[in-house]
């Protein structure tokens, strides 16, 4: 059954007004929010709001400031705790990704034990596998030996059966990204993580491109820890603040990379020798909370609740990756693209990938086109609509930009790839 035409999705979305919200060149048609989110005039205004603080308020903002500078992570965790289920005391805001899983491995990790092999995924972010590697290297281990990647068998996506066969009895830890960054697939984070624990393997999720498009429930899943960013679909801004969560099971033990902001509050102006950590994950902080690019998340995550929370932006995610996906077959047969992305619902994440062998010259084509892409070497073009701020009828203008770039050759007009693309 075709799906009904964009305009009549646009007309009939409750998600559409939001898109105000989000001050965009005309005409242009972003589609990268999965690497960097587009700015919110909620998330601007919250930014502001503290800046103007800062002026007015000086070192006084952190307890005078309406709210107290002092209690904005705690709002900040407040407000992604729905996104990623679980309890706001569970949820830590600060840091970045690579930083956090660090903090996590360090307070979690135990190279002592019998078993201290570490799994991970060879498609994954290699941010993260460089941090485990290091990690390992750091405890005295040889990543050669206790670090081992589940291969893909198409280099695109990973077999759930692959998963479960790399838990043998000598994996302490397994890590992996819910969505892959590459080819947008959605592990099926539930039953991964029931199978880990079962095995008495820690499970540990990296949310950087799942995190404000797909709906998580760490909690009820049981997974003992994840990292996140907030710079992605959340449009918190370039390099913002990332996130962290801590099962309650682990609460209470000490972080492994201690610092005075992971003191219980009360305490911290102490200045005891001795650490004591705060309650639930936020005992895991380490310095001073970088407030500039947390400030833009606080207005980031009120926009998202206002638009009826992370069901409502999942549910136009989905719709708008199903249009695309038809216009794809569609317009695009017959011009070498193949669509790398699993089809089924509990397998897409929020953006599309397509391999070609001229993914390059296409992506420097679609943004001349006024349509920004994101290339990920060799070959993928990957397509992030945002729930929030972009339109079916853009959705469906990005695919037929790109069916007049192929039918006219106008990407052979750019350079190749260089060999290495930052
Ligand atoms: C974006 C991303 C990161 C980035 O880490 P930072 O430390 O925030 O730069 C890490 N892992 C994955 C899976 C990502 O998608």
């Amino acid at each position: 059954m075709a799906t009904p035409a964009p305009a009549e999705l646009d007309a009939r979305d409750p998600l559409a007004r939001w898109a105000a919200e989000f001050p965009a060149p005309e005409g242009a048609i972003y589609l990268d929010g999965n690497s960097l989110g587009l700015p919110s005039r909620r998330a601007e205004a919250a930014l502001a709001r503290v800046v103007d603080q800062w002026r007015t308020l000086g070192i006084d903002g952190w307890t005078r400031a309406d709210p107290p500078w002092l209690e904005l992570p705690e709002r900040a965790a407040a407000g992604v705790a729905p996104l990623v289920g679980a309890a706001p005391v569970d949820v830590g805001i600060g840091g970045q990704t690579t930083p956090n899983l660090h903090q996590l491995l360090a307070t979690l990790y135990d190279p002592a034990a019998a078993a201290r092999v570490i799994v991970a995924d060879a498609l994954n972010f290699a941010s993260d596998t460089y941090a485990l590697r290091s990690h390992l290297r750091l405890r005295g281990l040889d990543p050669e030996r206790h670090l081992r990647l589940i291969p893909s068998r198409d280099g695109r996506v990973l077999r759930i059966d692959d998963i479960l066969a790399a838990l043998t009895p000598d994996v302490q830890l397994l890590l992996l990204p819910a969505v892959l960054y590459a080819s947008g697939q959605l592990l099926d984070v539930a039953t991964i993580t029931r199978k880990a624990r079962a095995a008495g393997i820690t499970i540990g999720w990296d949310l950087s491109h799942s995190l404000g498009a797909v709906p998580h429930a760490l909690a009820r899943d049981g997974a003992d820890f994840a990292v996140w960013s907030h710079y992605k679909w959340l449009n918190a801004g370039p390099g913002a603040v990332g996130g962290y969560f801590l099962h309650p099971r682990h609460a209470g033990r000490p972080p492994g990379l201690a610092g005075w902001w992971g003191v219980r509050p009360e305490r911290r102006f102490a200045m005891a020798p001795v650490h004591e950590p705060a309650a639930g994950a936020a005992g895991l902080q380490i310095g001073t909370p970088h407030l500039l690019s947390l400030a833009p998340l606080l207005g980031s995550l009120e926009l998202v609740a206002a638009a009826g929370g992370i069901a409502a932006l999942r549910a136009k995610s989905l719709a708008q990756t199903d249009l695309m996906l038809e216009r794809i077959d569609a317009e695009l047969a017959g011009h070498g693209v193949t669509v790398v992305t699993p089809r089924g619902h509990p397998a897409r994440g929020g953006h599309l990938a397509l391999a070609h062998p001229e993914a390059w010259r296409l992506c420097q084509a679609l943004k001349a086109a006024g349509v920004t892409p994101d290339f990920r070497g060799p070959d993928l073009l990957r397509l992030a609509p945002s729930p929030l701020y972009t339109s079916y009828a853009a959705c469906a203008e990005a695919v037929a930009r790109l069916r007049r770039i192929l039918e006219t050759g106008a990407h052979l007009r750019f350079p190749a790839a260089p060999a290495l693309v930052p």
